[in-house]
């Protein structure tokens, strides 16, 4: 069996990605966010995880300091950050040697070109407040956590707009479209229930192809109050599913697209003949305290 490293559980509260993974199967929602057992991290993982280091850094300056040719020293410190942690893609880093090191540089930069090729941040004439951490309770005391890629604050003052990154491949089909602004609804919906405005915009910015036109790569919508409020009970059903579930320990396989291919739990799945540890019990809830988010009055 392959020893798969394992951190201490922690507190438990919802995010975009815990929702997914729960929602596409129980018990790898079990092992990883209960019982802490870690998946060994991927390219795309590491490349995404660079690219988001590179934009945080190259958006803190003021937008005339912006340049694109400062993008490779912001590469190799995004780098050396990286490879300095303690997590599954420090090891997939540090292992990277010569043609592979290579390849995964070049990917970074093709993103990062593409993100040129999408907006020239030198000309923004908004203020951008990047990795925005979100923390709150929703209604029927559903705790959340999360962090946002970008808010705008649109120059006219009152606007505001959630911009998220993709470093995957933008989803051909409607249904997985769907699922992906999901993400930045939940995100919406936690930045309104804090400071009582309405999000304007939501974008994902797909950065792993070159647009083939202005906006070809941009998924955007507008959301309303009534969407906002159907994600809310939707996120409250599944968070009530979720402590049914921790209560009881029943957390089943769920067979799905992903198993083969995205799934590192196979010794400890049924559905590929594994065995199941003994659930180690819930670890608690977090106490999710809402923290700040920039506003229009604060821009
Ligand atoms: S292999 Fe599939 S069914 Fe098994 S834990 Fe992973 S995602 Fe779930």
């Amino acid at each position: 069996m392959e020893q798969l490293s394992r951190k201490p559980s922690r507190p438990v509260a919802l995010s975009p990605s815990a929702m997914a993974t729960f929602h596409r199967c129980p018990l790898k929602f079990r092992l990883y966010r209960l019982d802490g057992y870690q998946e060994p991290a991927t390219l795309a993982q590491l490349v995404g995880t660079t690219v988001h280091h590179v934009l945080e850094a190259l958006l803190t300056p003021a937008p005339q300091q912006r340049s694109f040719h400062d993008i490779p020293t912001l590469l190799t410190a995004a780098e050396q950050a990286i490879a300095g942690g303690n997590d599954q893609q420090a090891i997939l880093l540090q292992s990277l040697q010569d043609s592979g090191r290579e390849a995964y540089r070049q990917q970074c930069l093709e993103h990062l070109r593409n993100y040129y090729n999408t907006e020239q941040p030198q000309t923004f004439t908004f203020t951008s407040s990047t990795e925005v951490r979100v923390s709150g309770m929703l209604a029927e005391q559903v705790p959340i956590v999360g962090f946002i890629d970008r808010v705008d604050i649109l120059p006219q003052q009152t606007l505001v707009r959630i911009v998220d990154y993709k470093t995957g491949k933008q989803p051909a089909v409607a249904r997985f479209r769907e699922d992906a602004l999901r993400q930045l609804r939940f995100y919406a919906l936690a930045y309104w229930r804090q400071t009582g405005i309405l999000p304007d915009t939501l974008t994902l910015m797909y950065l792993r192809e070159r647009p083939r036109s202005h906006g070809s790569n941009l998924l955007t919508e507008h959301p309303t109050e009534s969407q906002l409020c159907c994600e809310e009970e939707q996120i409250a059903t599944v968070w009530s599913q979720i402590l049914h579930a921790g209560e009881h320990g029943d957390f089943p396989a769920r067979e799905n697209a992903l198993c083969k291919n995205y799934c590192a739990f196979h010794s400890m799945c049924p559905v590929f003949g594994g065995t199941t540890p003994d659930y180690p019990g819930w670890p608690g809830t977090v106490a999710a305290v809402p923290s700040p988010l920039p506003t229009p009055e604060q821009s």
